[in-house]
């Protein structure tokens, strides 16, 4: 039978929407809640589901569509790609991966990428990479590595990465827990530093959100990444970034970190870097410190695949334009600045940065989901994250007029 077929079988075109709630519920374990929408088709900024509703999505994928839904540049390049050669395995080279390294490279001023597939692979990476540096090159005694990293943080679900989470619905029932980390307190630059002092030694890196967006869009206090290079120069210790959400023009700069300046020793990308077409992340740094595996020590079999880097080069290339960027500025200036001027700051608290808002409900009067059914049901998507706050990121390609038709939605709901 011909896949086309097959697939026409598997999934009736006349399904109407409850119908595919059900079937995903059926087949599925009930590890997301997402809201009673099923997308079909989408462009731009616009998704449209399989009853023909259009909504504003204002959400993009968690930061991954920061180029909008099938962007044409990107699609373009996918689609030659898809003619040539998509997997190679890096038992072979592929003509895509030494210039989306190289241009990625330029973009963080960096020397090496190590690519991989998603965001929690990227930060496996660099605990790895900041452990074998810590063993290698700064001394540590073995198995001895430590690594800071803050409250309330996210960087992805793999068994390692949960069990230095201080959320309780990330973390419980999953352990036991892999040692070597220690929590401090998000945007507390004394606690860094008591931290790092308790085993100076040991301390190989401070793993952190520049801007922590699971968390609820919390932007730490000014200077506290400039006191965080500071007090890792000062002790050997490498500052490490984890921008998979806040990166990639999402805040109005290429990095959240570029706000103050900072330099990190190694940045984690993700999300936006596939282009909202495929999975593609990376650990990016200088050769002093990423230089450190010897072959066979580390990889993927899908990292680097010559479709993915297809992909990620034009991405890199929009972004190297700095247009993207100087967009994300201009607009979230002016959704922020409605979005403070339009809700209440009794009822609640708006936070963020570039194109990328959380809005903290206080207690009482609807929750966070069911304003966002609510908003589901007036055309505009956005999700609650840790039932109290709806965070609003809308694709870089939004318009303003389309930022003022979400708001104009938005704002009636949130007050
Ligand atoms: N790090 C940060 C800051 C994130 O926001 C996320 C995902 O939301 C991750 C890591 C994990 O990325 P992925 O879901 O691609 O594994």
């Amino acid at each position: 039978m011909r896949a086309s077929r097959r697939g026409e079988g598997l999934r009736p075109p006349t399904l109407r929407l409850v119908d595919h709630v059900a079937r995903a519920e059926r087949h599925t374990p009930r590890n997301y809640h997402p809201l009673p929408v099923v997308v079909a088709r989408a462009e731009g900024v616009w998704v449209i589901d399989v009853e023909g509703r259009r909504y504003l999505d204002m959400l993009s994928a968690y930061g991954a569509l920061n180029f909008g839904h099938r962007h044409p540049r990107l699609v373009a390049a996918a689609h030659a790609q898809l003619d040539r050669v998509t997997l190679t395995s890096r038992a072979f080279h592929n003509d895509q991966f030494g210039p989306f390294c190289d241009g990625l490279a330029e973009l963080a001023g960096a020397d090496l990428v190590l690519p991989m597939n998603t965001g929690a692979e990227a930060v496996e990476t660099a605990i790895k990479t900041a452990r074998a540096w810590g063993y290698r090159v700064k001394g540590v005694p073995a198995d001895r590595a430590r690594i800071i990293v803050c409250e309330n943080n996210f960087h992805g679900r793999t068994t390692t990465i949960v069990g230095f989470s201080s959320d309780p619905k990330t973390r419980n029932d999953f352990g036991p827990y892999g040692p070597g980390f220690q929590l401090i307190p998000y945007g507390d630059a004394d606690a860094l530093r008591a931290a790092v002092e308790a085993a100076p030694d040991e301390t190989v890196a401070f793993l952190v959100e520049p801007i922590q967006g699971e968390a609820g869009i919390v932007v730490p206090p000014d200077g506290y990444l400039t006191a965080a290079r500071r007090i890792c120069d000062e002790y050997g210790v490498l500052l490490v970034a984890d921008e998979i959400q806040s990166g990639l023009g999402r805040t109005g700069r290429t990095f959240a970190c570029d706000h103050e300046g900072v330099r990190p020793d190694l940045y984690v990308l993700g999300k936006a870097l596939g282009g909202g077409i495929l999975p593609l992340s990376a650990v990016v740094g200088s050769r002093e410190v990423l230089d450190i595996y010897r072959p066979g020590e580390h990889g993927s079999t899908f990292g680097g695949n010559p479709l993915a880097c297809a992909v990620g080069c034009e991405v890199v290339s929009m972004l190297a334009t700095g247009e993207p960027q100087r967009y994300a500025a201009e607009l979230g200036e002016r959704m922020l600045a409605a979005l403070r001027a339009g809700v209440d700051p009794e009822v609640a608290a708006v936070r963020g940065r570039g194109l990328w808002a959380g809005v903290e409900l206080a207690p009482g009067g609807p929750t966070a989901r069911e304003r966002c059914e609510k908003l589901a049901e007036a055309g505009v998507l956005v999700k609650e994250t840790h039932e109290t706050t709806i965070r609003v990121a809308p694709p870089l390609v939004i318009t303003a007029a389309e930022l003022d038709w979400a708001l104009e939605r938005l704002l009636p709901v949130l007050r």
